[in-house]
């Protein structure tokens, strides 16, 4: 009895809550799905070209080709890059698996360089020692929101000749310089995935770039290889987005600032909170403006404050339990434990809490107040 009556009044938090989102933008969606349900141009339609317009004006870039999913928006641009096996391409083993798995995918090689403490994302000062006459590309990732220090790669990669793809798949909106991610590089990679911050009714993704001669690339291959229809002058896939998903991104995308907005202000009520506390909040280079797609604290009893966290009735989650160069299937690459300490430990001490743009005053003072009262903080 006891025990039921107590977790009535236990207030539930959700890593993400989806449907508290949904609700705000329902009609419009439903009516913009129907939209395309009368044309029946359910492949490379009007839809599609509408929000790949939308989202080069919201980037600020040239270009935008709308593809399958954030996987395929690498592969791709991979693809358009024409790597070949044995290439050499450099990224962090503190990612998503498809940074690297759409590199090996097509036989290249993932070389991994260690990632700095604060930013989470892939240190510029060890890239270079990292470079052989087969690196071909570099691909950071704006990992959690945050974008990676573009001008010291760039700078590397242009005194190398390399080119670089950026991994915006969690980034959208995000910016260094006052400028949006998808620009730095020769391409980004946006991805859809539906618990991103942009996220679709299903998988999507999208490449941006400034280049004429990418773009046509990116055009042929996401669509087989054909130009024109039938004449295949490479082998391509069918890497395509879907006119439905583009039609509710872009009804989504009209909320996108306002979304990110209120992760930073849910982000910036943590990092007051946790101050004076034993949590390591995420830290923002102050040259940029993350989207927060994940608020990502760090301690080293991570696993005992998650479980405490659960029993509360609080959502949260590991992003990544296991750096990438350890993975089994990367097993031929001949990495060991110790090769990337930074990303080792941060495997072992992260942990995402709830930051979604819904979440209300008492939800987040409530997650808060859970875990401070963990450390015996009041
Ligand atoms: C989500 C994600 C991807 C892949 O995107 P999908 O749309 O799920 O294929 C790639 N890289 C990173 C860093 C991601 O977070």
């Amino acid at each position: 009895m006891c025990n039921i009556a107590s977790e009535r009044v236990l207030m539930q938090v959700p890593i993400l809550d989806l449907k508290a989102q949904y609700a705000t933008y329902k009609d419009e969606a439903i009516q913009a799905i129907s939209e395309v349900c009368e044309s029946q141009l359910f492949a490379l339609g009007p839809a599609v070209a509408e929000l790949e317009e939308k989202i080069a004006a919201y980037c600020g870039c040239k270009y935008a080709i709308g593809v399958s999913s954030g996987t395929d928006a690498l592969l791709v641009s991979l693809m358009a890059l024409e790597m070949k096996p044995d290439d050499e391409v450099i990224t962090t083993p503190f990612t998503f698996f498809s940074t690297a798995s759409s590199i090996a995918r097509l036989g290249a090689k993932p070389v991994f360089v260690d990632v700095d403490t604060g930013s989470y994302n892939i240190d510029p000062s060890r890239i270079e020692e990292k470079i052989t006459e087969k690196t071909r590309v570099i691909i950071p990732v704006h990992l959690f929101g945050q974008v990676a220090q573009m001008k010291p790669i760039v700078g590397i990669a242009k005194r190398y000749n390399l080119a670089v793809i950026e991994d915006a798949a969690q980034a959208i909106g995000a910016m260094q310089d006052g400028i949006k991610c998808g620009n730095f590089g020769d391409l980004g990679c946006f991805s859809f995935y539906p618990s991103k911050n942009l996220g679709g009714f299903g998988d999507g993704g999208l490449v941006t770039t400034n280049s004429e001669t990418l773009t046509e690339k990116v055009k042929i291959l996401h669509d087989h290889g054909q130009a024109p229809q039938y004449f295949y002058k490479t082998i391509g896939g069918n890497f395509r987005l879907d006119s439905i998903q583009a039609a509710v991104l872009t009804v989504k995308l009209k909320y996108l600032d306002r979304w990110n907005e209120k992760r930073r202000q849910n982000a910036a009520f943590y990092d007051n909170i946790f101050a004076n506390s034993p949590v390591k909040v995420p830290k923002i280079d102050s040259n940029n403006v993350s989207n927060y797609y994940q608020y990502t604290v760090t301690v080293p009893e991570r696993d005992q404050l998650q479980k405490y966290l659960a029993e509360n009735k609080i959502g949260s989650a590991i992003f990544y339990p296991k750096p990438l160069h350890l993975q089994d299937c990367f097993s031929e690459l001949s990495y060991k434990e110790g090769d990337f300490p930074v990303a080792e430990r941060l495997c072992k001490e992260v942990l995402s809490l709830p930051v979604y743009p819904e979440l209300t005053t008492n939800q987040i003072e409530y997650v808060a107040k859970t875990i401070l009262k963990f450390y015996g903080i009041d």
